[in-house]
């Protein structure tokens, strides 16, 4: 990292110079861009001196939107202090959802909001939160106002007859979406999994034709490629079947797991890929590029179009649809999350991404054959899957998680299936090594026979160990 901060530090000191010498950098047409600038990605990785000298003829031709003669959108300039903290927060790359994960930063959140609720006079109940961007905020007021105008919305939906489908074991970010588009939370059904947690392709068909029965239009499917807990991967051949016999779109939520596309040992994992409508993954989970980097893909960029673009003559003054892909977004702002990922492909290659998704693998093998090997642990969940499931002790996993975050020990969530709790170990760090995991391992060990011998008494009411 201390390399890659030189490196860093003379990159800006570059743009810094670059910016002042050439304020307006000569622009390239964008059919001239290959010819101009290296931007391909190979299997090979490239030495470290190649890729700067390719980030620095980047930074030579990327408009400078710091400098002083650029007028021409609604920011610009360059605020240290405010870049000082983005730059902190990268190399920090908390996530902020939980206080576990993202501590005392939910209180600069808090405080910022409370104190522009303070200012602009809004009461003691007053709220906040921070999104992508302005649209994303626009999107998020007006939902609210609508699901106080009509209530039933978010759970009965206000288009008729609409419905999805997901797997019992999808994100929740499902439900939460049909609720905002109107299709309505109810609206979504959820098809049972097998003991693997796989959607089961059978009980989709049958309840596509038990809704095409009822009336109602079966519109879109969800399959998970890394299921939140079990990481599990839906069988997309069968299912991209059944959505194309019945004309119904199928999207692949690939965002714990779809970076299997890079390697050739796991991506039989998502076969059948190629035949559905529309793929996302999150570079930032297995990639491990800061947050945020998820990217969404379609069969037919059309559809991108149509469901995004809006004119607005303020802002496409230039060039073509193809390279202005605010038509294609649903922010309006947006943050480059494209260069971190490019500039991590371009370094290592495919070959390097392949090897830090098969590395994810190696080391959840290796941890579930540590379970395996010790009888004071219970292996649950799955094989093939980067999440290792189990339950240590008979220790009710919420008490195990709960204790170690408490005393500073370890972080480790849990979670649940079929009313089933168990710890559940993510090995997403390609950077950890064996010895990492057994550090774990023997960190937690420690932990509870310390704690054993301070209060001897055995816990009472333990949730019951399942089978
Ligand atoms: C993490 C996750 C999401 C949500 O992605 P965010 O970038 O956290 O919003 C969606 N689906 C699955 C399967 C996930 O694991």
């Amino acid at each position: 990292m201390e390399e890659t901060l030189q490196t860093f530090q003379r990159l800006t000191a570059f743009l810094l110079e670059n910016e002042q010498q050439q304020p307006v950098p000569a622009p390239i047409e964008p059919d001239d861009l290959l010819r101009t600038l290296d931007l391909s990605l190979a299997d090979e990785a490239v030495p470290d001196q190649e890729l700067e000298a390719r980030l620095r003829e980047l930074i030579q031709h990327t408009p400078k939107t710091a400098s002083r003669l650029f007028f021409n959108q609604l920011f610009g300039g360059r605020n240290s202090q405010a870049v000082l903290g983005d730059l902190l927060a990268v190399m920090l790359n908390n996530s902020m959802y939980t206080y576990k994960v993202a501590g005392p930063m939910i209180g600069v959140e808090k405080t910022l909001l409370a104190e522009v609720s303070r200012r602009i006079g809004y009461g003691a109940d007053a709220g906040g939160t921070i999104a992508a961007g302005g649209s994303m905020t626009n999107f998020m007021a007006m939902n609210m106002a609508r699901d106080i105008a009509r209530p039933q919305a978010r759970q009965e939906g206000m288009t008729a007859g609409l419905v999805a489908y997901t797997s019992a074991e999808a994100h929740y970010s499902i439900p939460k979406n049909a609720a905002f588009l109107g299709i309505g939370r109810q609206n979504v059904r959820s098809v049972p999994t097998n003991a693997r947690g796989e959607m089961q392709p059978d009980a989709l068909a049958a309840m596509i034709e038990e809704d095409l029965r009822l009336g109602n239009q079966p519109f879109f499917v969800n399959a998970t490629a890394g299921t939140t807990v079990f990481g599990a991967f839906d069988p997309i051949a069968p299912l991209a079947a059944i959505c194309r016999k019945h004309r119904v779109w199928l999207h692949v939520d690939g965002a714990y797991c779809g970076a299997v596309i890079f390697s050739r040992r796991h991506r039989h994992l998502v076969s059948g890929l190629e035949r559905s409508d529309s793929f996302s993954f999150n570079a930032h989970k297995m990639i491990g590029t800061p947050l945020s980097c998820s990217l969404l893909v379609t069969q037919d960029r059309k559809h991108l179009h149509d469901s995004y673009s809006n004119d607005a003559q303020y802002l496409y003054q230039t060039g073509s649809d193809d390279w202005n892909p605010g038509k294609t977004s649903f922010q309006c702002g947006r943050r480059n999350d494209a260069l971190k990922f490019w500039t991590l492909w371009k370094s290592v290659g495919t070959q390097g991404l392949e090897a830090l998704v098969d590395k994810q693998f190696v080391l959840a093998d290796f941890a579930r054959t540590y379970i395996a090997d010790h009888s004071d642990y219970q292996l649950l969940g799955i094989d093939n899957s980067i999440s290792v499931c189990f339950n240590y002790k008979n220790i009710p996993a919420q008490e195990l998680c709960t204790a170690l975050y408490e005393h500073a020990e370890v972080m480790v969530g849990y979670g649940s299936f079929n009313g089933a709790d168990f710890v559940r170990l993510v090995t997403i760090n390609y950077r950890n090594s064996e010895d990492d995991i057994l550090n774990f391992f023997g960190t937690m060990e420690r932990f509870f026979e310390h704690r054993a011998e301070a209060d001897p008494a055995p816990p009472a009411n333990r949730a019951p160990v399942l089978s």
